[in-house]
């Protein structure tokens, strides 16, 4: 397997003189899988690959893998110039959205407002595809996801192939907020399930390309943005006993001998804490190479469908004012139906009124509430109810007997509407549920209602 960095900026394009030695352009990465091309994301780094691609002049067959829609991980695919051509094949994957397709997204940021050429003007031959958490084979690559801590529903690539694994991984905050993710040197337990499931999903990766854009003086001030740091990226590679981390998604702000700097350091507590593990900074044009070592049988698993509703039922119980609002603010979505409850007993009402959730998001960690929040948990994830609690910064001891409880998900204010929005999306769908896309389209009332709401 090869890889080639083509843009390792996050957020926006940053060219210029002081960022020309690793730079400016956003997410696009080559990965050549034995006969296999994959691109991954399409930020404006894809331009200069196409190029390339076009220069060699033979018909380019290629599948994308896009971990978002955020515009730096889209905005270069309209000037991705082989989607012009006919004769070229491309597949397109992308996270499955509960309110939008995944052409459509792509559209939309080609409306003839915003760009001369429409989606249909393109005359490769272009098939979509969506992904939940998933695995599947293509051409002799496996391809697995797992989704991400993100301001909108992310998905990270695990491609597999001739005994060699590379993970793709941007753009990704840490679950818990901690200088250090895990519990201490000896055990690397991290303390959060949703870092531990990302460990364990990169687990023995020879390579990992992850998101690494604030340094850890920065990062207090960016929390719920939805980014890591570089020592999150080497708890993560050190845990996971990775080969090569690659820091990427760099802050665009930061300039090349600052950039140097935080490679440095980097590399500095790598060779401390585990001598095996290089660490390198994403630089434009940047190539890593990795022999095939066996070609395993690789065989996926069988496809599964959600379960598709018109809407999916949510219920928030809470009950201090500033959890109900935020709560809200991110759920008030025409695909949910969110009853709204600032009491126990409200809930057990709505439930008897039946009002059966799909999901529970539930405030945890206050005084007189808890044994009664231990039980709606207890009993929902009996029923395979995914509850996501949410409680105060820095009570980690309330985190860990949530989830000892049978809480799915636990998430630490501050947090932003836009990240619970995206774990509650990402909850349903791991979970298996969906919302039926030709049903919201022929709706017309599609507004969240309340039965029960906070004061
Ligand atoms: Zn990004
Ligand atoms: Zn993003």
């Amino acid at each position: 397997m090869k890889v080639t960095f083509w843009g390792v900026r996050g957020s926006i394009a940053a060219p210029g003189r002081t960022t020309a030695e690793f730079g400016g352009n956003t997410s696009c990465v080559q990965i050549q899988s034995g006969n296999d091309l994959f691109i991954m994301d399409s930020g404006t780094g894809i331009r200069e690959l196409g190029r390339s691609l076009l220069a060699a002049g033979e018909p380019v067959k290629a599948t994308m893998l896009l971990s978002h829609s955020h515009w730096d991980h889209i905005q270069g695919f309209p000037f991705f110039a082989p989607l012009l051509f006919e004769g070229n094949e491309f597949t397109i994957l992308g996270p499955q959205e509960h309110s939008e397709r995944l052409n459509g997204i792509l559209a939309g940021q080609m409306q003839y407002r915003y760009f001369p050429l429409t989606l249909d003007q393109l005359a490769a031959d272009i098939r979509y595809q969506e992904l939940r958490e998933e695995a599947l084979q293509i051409g002799s690559t496996m391809v697995s996801t797992h989704y991400l801590n993100h301001t909108s529903m992310a998905l990270a690539y695990k491609l597999t192939a001739g005994g060699r694994t590379i993970v793709y991984a941007t753009d990704n905050e840490p679950f818990t907020q901690q200088p250090r993710a895990w519990d201490s040197a000896d055990s690397r337990k991290f303390m959060h399930k949703g870092d531990e499931a990302l460990a364990s999903f990169i687990r023995g990766a020879d390579i990992l390309i992850l998101d690494s854009q604030y340094t850890m003086h920065e990062y207090p001030k960016r929390i719920g943005w939805g980014h890591g740091t570089p020592d999150y990226a080497l708890d993560i590679a050190i845990a996971s006993g990775v080969g090569t981390l690659v820091l990427f998604h760099h802050e665009p702000t930061r300039i090349d001998t600052a950039l140097s700097v935080v490679e440095q350091l980097a590399q500095k507590r790598a060779a401390e804490e585990a001598p095996d593990l290089e660490v390198i900074a994403a630089a434009e044009g940047m190539t890593l190479d990795l022999d095939e070592i066996h070609a395993g049988e690789l065989s996926a698993p069988e496809r599964r469908l959600p379960e598709f509703h018109s809407k999916v039922r949510i219920a928030i119980v809470g009950a201090r004012d500033d959890f109900m609002r935020i709560s809200w603010k991110a759920l008030a979505q025409d695909h949910y139906e969110v009853v709204a409850v600032n009491d126990l007993g409200s809930f057990e009402s709505a439930k008897q009124a039946n009002f059966q959730p799909h999901l529970v998001l539930l405030e945890y960690g206050l005084e007189g509430w808890d044994p009664h929040a231990r039980e709606i948990m207890q009993r929902e994830s009996k029923h395979h109810v995914p509850v996501i609690c949410s409680i105060p910064a820095g009570n980690f001891e309330y985190a860990q007997d949530a989830f000892d409880q049978g809480a799915a998900d636990v998430i630490i204010e501050p947090f932003a509407p836009v990240q619970l929005r995206s774990r509650v999306d990402s909850w349903l769908m791991r979970t298996g549920i969906a919302v039926d896309r030709r049903v919201r389209g022929r709706q017309t009332d599609g507004h969240a209602q309340t039965v029960a709401t906070g004061r």
